[in-house]
Order: structure tokens, then sequence, then C-alpha cells
């Protein structure tokens, strides 16, 4: 099932759809496995500038932050084609999805005019310090030390899991700055520059590709960064851990629904592959399951997303975007699974078939790294424990 638009919202679906076929050649695969995420190749600059030169980057957005003041429902369109087509609008999705809006949002006017625009032409890559060892779902407990003085702070402290800091240029570090205060309230952010003395990254592996490094451990020793560089308001950073997670999952669920659509047609394709004691796939029951329950799960991440959107264009709170993230990273595990299962140790080298494939792998590969849908953002578990007390209202 798809939504239906009018006229003016398909003219501008026709106007996207004759840009990008004018335009994405040579930009369809930037993804690499092997690049972190903040890891800028020149392709990826060359694309993200002419995405933003063009209106094409974040529609929403005006002209002069790269986009074309886009209508709520033309955005919908822009992330539908985006994800139809699997492209990357960025090989830093932290420093567009994230770090932008949280800079538009809340940085001072010297902040936006520094950093903004330089972050939406790909100029400069960013990452994200939060977690750290004894603080990821539970990260208002992070320990990560700022002390506080009339024109700096002085960082000591241990960020884990900061995708790209090896190759980020600045970070959007969670520090504490009152640690009197109650842990949400002695929270704040401030903007780190990746080159300052006293920051150690050590990158380490993914489970699912011991060569792929992404993830880190940083060390923040004496670190001196000027007190210009705070974002918002001192001791008011919970807002802005809040407000970066919002923007993150506010159209996740396009990308989701189509991911699935997509990892379903591979799920068909192999059923008349020969399965356990020889019998096609499409003879085993459990196989068929499989099949049909994810075709049902994705039919209603469309239609949840779409309830959603309604309610947003209304304006009224729409509590579906919880539960999307929830669904949409949990039905592609399990679809990624069922393909692994059916092809058992040929799943460790069968690459996932058709095209514009998200990140392309083996199936097993991909079900690994699935789990960095339902980890990330909010674990499962956390969406659960929020889709029962705010969505329910159930007691804790
Ligand atoms: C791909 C990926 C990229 C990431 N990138 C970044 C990044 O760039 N910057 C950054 O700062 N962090 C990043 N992270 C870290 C991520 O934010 C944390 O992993 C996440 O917040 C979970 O924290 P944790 O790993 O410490 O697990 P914990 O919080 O220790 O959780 C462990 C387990 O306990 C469960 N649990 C915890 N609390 C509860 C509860 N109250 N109720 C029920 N169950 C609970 C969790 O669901 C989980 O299963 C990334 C993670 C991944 C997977």
């Amino acid at each position: 099932m798809r939504l239906r638009y009018g006229a003016e919202e398909e003219a501008f679906r026709a106007e996207l759809v004759a840009w990008l076929d004018a335009n994405v050649h040579g930009f369809e695969n930037l993804r690499d496995n092997k690049r972190s995420s903040a890891y800028l190749t020149d392709e990826a600059r060359a694309w993200q500038q002419m995405l933003f030169d063009n209106g094409w980057l974040v529609p929403g957005w005006p002209p002069e932050l790269g986009g074309r003041n886009a209508t709520p429902p033309e955005q919908m369109i822009y992330f539908e084609e985006i994800s139809k087509r699997d492209l990357s609008r960025s090989l830093n999705p932290q420093g567009l999805g994230i770090v932008a809006p949280s800079i538009r949002d809340y940085g001072t006017p010297e902040q936006i005019e520094r950093f903004l625009v330089p972050t939406l032409r790909a100029e400069i890559a960013w990452c994200i310090g939060m977690s750290e060892p004894t603080a990821g779902s539970d990260l208002a407990s992070l320990r990560t030390r700022a002390e506080v003085f009339d024109d700096h702070f002085v960082i000591n402290g241990q960020k884990v899991w900061t995708s790209g800091a090896h190759h980020a240029d600045w970070c959007i570090c969670y520090v504490r700055t009152d640690p009197e205060a109650p842990k949400h309230r002695g929270i704040s952010a401030v903007i780190v520059d990746m080159q300052t003395p006293g920051i150690e990254p050590r990158p380490f592996p993914e489970l699912s590709e011991a060569t792929y490094l992404d993830f880190n451990e940083v060390f923040f020793t004496d670190v001196v960064v000027p007190r210009e560089n705070l974002l918002g308001e001192l001791n008011k950073g919970w807002a802005l851990t809040q407000g970066s997670l919002a923007h993150e999952r506010a159209m996740l669920w396009i990308d989701y629904a189509y991911l699935v659509e997509r990892i379903l047609e591979n799920l068909v394709d192999l059923a008349d592959r020969p399965g356990p004691g020889g019998k096609a796939l499409r003879d085993d029951p459990d196989y068929r399951d499989a099949i049909a329950r994810t075709y049902v799960d994705s039919q209603a991440i469309m239609l949840m997303g779409y309830r959603g959107f309604a309610k947003f264009m209304r304006g009224k709170a729409a509590p579906e975007h919880s539960l999307l993230k929830l669904v949409g990273s949990e039905v592609m595990q399990n679809a990624l699974l069922a393909g692994s299962d059916a092809l058992r140790a040929e799943g460790l080298d069968q690459d996932l078939m058709g095209p514009h494939l998200w990140r392309r792998g083996a199936w097993a590969a991909q079900w690994m790294r699935s789990f960095s849908g339902t980890i990330p953002g909010g674990t499962s578990e956390i969406q659960r424990n929020i889709i029962a007390e705010r969505v329910l209202g159930l007691p804790r």
C-alpha cells in the first residue's frame, strides 16, 4: 500500500526524479564498508555539495541551507525516492542528520556561521561523544568531566562507541559541568576540535567485519576547549540529547520500510533453492511463514508510518514514531536472520542479491550488522519501556 499524493506533490517528485536521473550517475555506490562514518571521500564531498547547491540536501530547509522550503508531504516524497534508490546523502550521517540540526537549533550566530554550512557542504566531518563505559542507555549518568573556567573548559574522561572519531574534524561532546546538580541537570554539550592536544581516539573493529573500523574509545586528558564552543546553555545539555535523537528518528521509518521490502524480494528469490532435507525452501512451512510474516510486517511499518505522518500534519503528537524505530529495526533483523538460516553455511558468503542493496555483503554479515539498528538511539528494550510508559501509560 502506498500513499497517494496530489498533483503539486507529484510535480515535486517528477522534478526530483528528473534531477536524480540526470545527476546521480557515478554517485550511486558511495557507501564503503571499509571507511568510517566520518571519512569523506572526494566523491562524497562532491555529491553532498551538489545536493546542497541544488536544494536537494535537506529539502525542508531554506535554500541557503541546502533546501527549498519543501512542505512535509514533499519531504516524505524526497525520502521515499532517496530510500528507493538506496542513496546516501552523506558519508557522515551523524554530521548531516544530528549535528547540523542541533547547531541550527541551539547554536549561537557565530557557531551557525562557522559550522553549519561547512557541515552541510561536507567540508568538515563530525563524531558524537555521548556513550561512556558506564553510561549508555542511562546516558544521564555520564562522568566525563569539564571544569568550567571564565574563558575555557578543561575536559577529562572517556567516551566509547564514538563512530568515526579517528577521522572526524569535530565532536559534539557531552560532559558533566555541574557534578553537584541532579544528574540530568549538570550536563553540557561542547564542540571539540578533534586535533586538540590530549584527545586520543582508539578505533576498534566491529563484530561483523574485523577490518571495518568505525567505533572508537576516545580518551580526554586535560583537553582545553574555548568557552565559546559551548553549544546551548551551560548545564542544559540534556535538552540537546533529546533533540539530537529526535532528529535521528524523524523519518527513519521510510528507510526501514524500503529496506524490509528489498530484503523480502531477496527472500522470495531464494525460495526455489533447496532447503533442509533437499526440498525447495518454498515447500518449507517455516520459510513460508517467515516470508508471510515479513510481508505483513513491512505493510504494518508503512501504514504505521503514514498514520504517524497524518497526525504530525494535523499538529498532533505521534507516538507511532517510537514504535517505528523498534518495529523497523527488529523486522529487518528477523528477515535477515530468516535468509541466513535458510542458506545455512552458504549464508556466510552468499550476498544479498538485487539492485541497490543497503551495504552490500553476505546474509550472515548483514544480519550481524542489523544489530546497529536495534542498539543506538535507544535499544529495543529502552524503546519498549518508552512505549509502555509514555504511549500505553502503564505503571513503571
Ligand atoms: C552502530 C552503533 C553506533 C553508535 N554510535 C555512537 C556514537 O557515535 N556516539 C555515541 O556516543 N554512542 C554511539 N553508540 C552507542 C549507543 O548509543 C549505545 O550502545 C546505546 O546507547 C546502548 O548503551 P550500552 O551499549 O552502554 O548498553 P547498556 O546501556 O549497558 O545496555 C546493555 C543491555 O541492557 C539493556 N538495558 C539497559 N537499561 C535498561 C532498562 N532500563 N530497561 C531494560 N533494559 C535495559 C539494554 O537494552 C541492553 O540490552 C553506537 C552504537 C552502535 C551499535
